[in-house]
């Protein structure tokens, strides 16, 4: 019994062993991978219902990884957080998305997007230099400051509001937007909205899920609407996949939709050419 034991403790270790090491070689390879410029800016339309157009963008990351193909973030973001690599990804998207709608709006002002939205990790919203990060890019690549919006997690603002706010009041000063993103999946009170300085209210894509033949669903989501409305936020309704739900979000007054049922994420030349196809 004591021989078995210490194989059992033997197999043990080495499976451990086997794990740090292929922990540590696919840290190695995410860091890799962003200094050989391994990854990619992909954009979806944020579309203003009314007129139908293009209004913004998101700026969601790739990974073109040589060995796997393209990686959605789920498939790498996890690793990059814990290996502390997320606040580069973030800055490489930040920058890579000012240069991206700035060179757009010189080339075609009136087809281009008004604003491009990215996403910041809790990494960044944290490191005290954001700010002067933000300020130097939008100076460095000639984009106006009211064309970018930077999208902060409901889970992330509610971590510590009180820290929170005066923050996003400091970035807001530089002339930038914030919006809530994944509105509705933080099970939090409401009362940080009263705190928190925002523009943009993102509802998650939940909320569209049973909407349609449901007025308990739809009850819910026009008072969603309506919150954001009540506070000055413009309001994007996440998730949109069918005909039928845009219809309802129209039904609501919601002015703002970004779903696969209206444009998926595609890199910047795939859209352009999607959008010059349409205009004819
Ligand atoms: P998110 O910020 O909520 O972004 C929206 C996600 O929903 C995207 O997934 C998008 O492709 C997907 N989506 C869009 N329309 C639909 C739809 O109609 N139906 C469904 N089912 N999904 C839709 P993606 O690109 O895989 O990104 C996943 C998450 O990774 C993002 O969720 C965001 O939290 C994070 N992420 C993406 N890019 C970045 C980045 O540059 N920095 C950081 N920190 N996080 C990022
Ligand atoms: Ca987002
Ligand atoms: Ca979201
Ligand atoms: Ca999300």
């Amino acid at each position: 019994a004591k021989e078995q034991g210490k194989a059992r403790c033997v197999d043990f270790q080495a499976d451990m062993h086997a794990r740090i090491v292929d922990q540590l070689d696919q840290e190695r390879r995410l860091k890799t991978a962003i200094e050989r410029g391994e990854l990619r800016l992909h954009l979806q339309p944020i579309v203003e219902t009314l007129a139908g157009r293009t209004e913004g963008v998101e700026a969601l990351v790739r990974w073109q990884d040589p060995a796997a193909g393209l990686r959605a973030p789920g498939t790498f973001l996890p690793l990059a957080e814990s290996a502390g690599l997320i606040t580069d990804i973030d800055r490489w998207i930040l920058r890579e998305s000012c240069l991206t709608l700035r060179a757009w709006q010189d080339d075609d002002a009136a087809g281009a997007p008004d604003w491009i939205t990215v996403n910041i990790s809790a990494a960044l919203l944290d490191s005290p230099d954001l700010p002067d990060l933000v300020t130097r890019t939008l100076r460095e690549t000639g984009l106006r400051p009211e064309a970018l919006v930077l999208e902060v997690t409901e889970t992330t603002l509610m971590r510590d509001v009180a820290g929170t706010a005066p923050r996003l009041e400091r970035l807001r000063s530089t002339g930038v937007r914030i919006a809530i993103d994944d509105f509705g999946t933080g099970y939090s009170s409401l009362g940080y909205l009263r705190d928190i300085p925002a523009d943009v209210l993102k509802i998650d894509r939940s909320f569209l899920e049973g909407l349609v033949g449901s007025d308990r669903h739809r009850g819910l989501l026009a008072a969603v609407v309506q919150l954001g409305h009540t506070l000055g936020l413009r309001v994007v309704a996440e998730g949109v996949e069918d005909a039928e739900q845009l219809a309802e979000l129209v039904g609501l007054g919601c002015r703002y939709a970004q779903g696969y049922h209206l444009a998926r994420p595609a890199p910047v030349g795939q859209l352009r050419a999607a959008a010059d196809l349409v205009r004819g």
